[in-house]
């Protein structure tokens, strides 16, 4: 069996592979590929699964699986997973350090003492006592409810398939959830019916002006009405790890707006996280070889 392992993985990846086949980092490969392992930089497009001619499993070391043609693989009898679990905790950590930035006004503080200015005038808030409205209840969003909940923060969450959590108080509807909130934080995946779900109405749906926090992907928001929304002080700040591309177009709006924290899609990339992905990719192997199905 040839494994193609096309974007960056734990180093100790390719070792433990070769148990099950060859491996090989070399993209040339592509052809004689029966597994290909993809993080998000390669795209499984119509053209890429054609090129495979061998090809039988693709694996995303990752959740979101929008940079795979899943219908054209699978029209064609290729098997295609994910690592939907392993990235829960890399990415709620991110989201949390990226909530918790704000109030504390880390990166202009920072930026000050760089500068040689001394900002202890600024006022901080607390996240004690504030509200979470979580968009998605899923893994990462549950993860991340249990750190707030630590922190004294209330947690509310609107999920359209989840109706029930032991962590935060459900809502009808993403309007109902974001009514009181502090902070507002986007879990979703990206569909037909989540792009573009954080716009105008939602924004008039809240009463405070909150910090949006998004992990999730970049084009679940509208990034003119983000702008509008900062500019007009409805949202009091954006921060965010994922970009309609990436990296983004140099003239994305968000880029160039103030108050805005942005960081380079690293949501999943730490070491424990990497680890753990290559765990789970090893059980997918192991198993589909052990049913037949490799
Ligand atoms: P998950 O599948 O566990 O949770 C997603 C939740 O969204 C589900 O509970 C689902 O019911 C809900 N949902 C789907 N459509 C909805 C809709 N229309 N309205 C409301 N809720 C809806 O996924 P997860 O592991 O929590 O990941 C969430 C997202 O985070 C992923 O889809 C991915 O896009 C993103 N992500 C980003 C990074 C990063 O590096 N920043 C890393 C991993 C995942």
């Amino acid at each position: 069996m040839q494994i193609l392992i096309s974007d960056p993985f734990d180093a100790s990846l390719p070792h433990m592979l070769t148990a099950y086949g060859e491996v090989t980092e070399d993209k040339g490969k592509l052809a004689d590929a029966d597994v290909v392992l993809v993080r998000s930089k390669t795209k499984c497009t119509k053209e890429y699964i054609d090129a495979a001619k061998n090809l039988k499993l693709i694996i995303r070391g990752g959740v979101g699986l929008d940079n795979v043609d899943i219908a054209y693989a699978e029209s064609k009898g290729i098997l295609v997973r994910n690592t939907p679990k392993a990235s829960a905790i890399a990415v709620a950590e991110l989201a949390f350090a990226l909530m918790i930035s704000v109030p504390t006004n880390l990166i202009e503080v920072h930026n000050g003492m760089k500068r040689g200015e001394w900002l202890k005038q600024m006022r901080r808030t607390e996240l004690y006592g504030k509200t979470l409205a979580l968009i998605g209840m899923g893994n990462i969003a549950t993860k991340l409810a249990e750190r707030a909940v630590a922190f004294g923060m209330r947690v509310v969450a609107y999920d359209k398939y989840v109706k029930e959590s032991p962590i935060a108080t459900m809502m009808e509807s993403p309007e109902e959830a974001v009514q009181d909130a502090d902070y507002i934080s986007l879990h979703l995946p990206l569909t037909d019916e989540t792009k573009g779900l954080v716009c105008y109405r939602l924004i008039d749906a809240c009463n405070k002006a909150p910090v949006l926090i998004n992990t999730g992907r970049g084009l679940c928001v509208d990034a003119d009405c983000v702008v509008e929304a900062l500019r007009e002080g409805k949202l009091s700040w954006y921060a965010t790890d994922v970009y309609p591309s990436d990296p983004p177009a140099a003239d994305y709006p968000l880029l160039k707006c103030d108050r805005v924290t942005l960081t380079p899609h690293i949501g999943a990339n730490s070491e424990e996280n990497l680890l753990r992905i290559g765990e789970e990719v090893l059980y997918i192997i192991d198993e589909l070889v052990k049913g037949g199905k490799l």
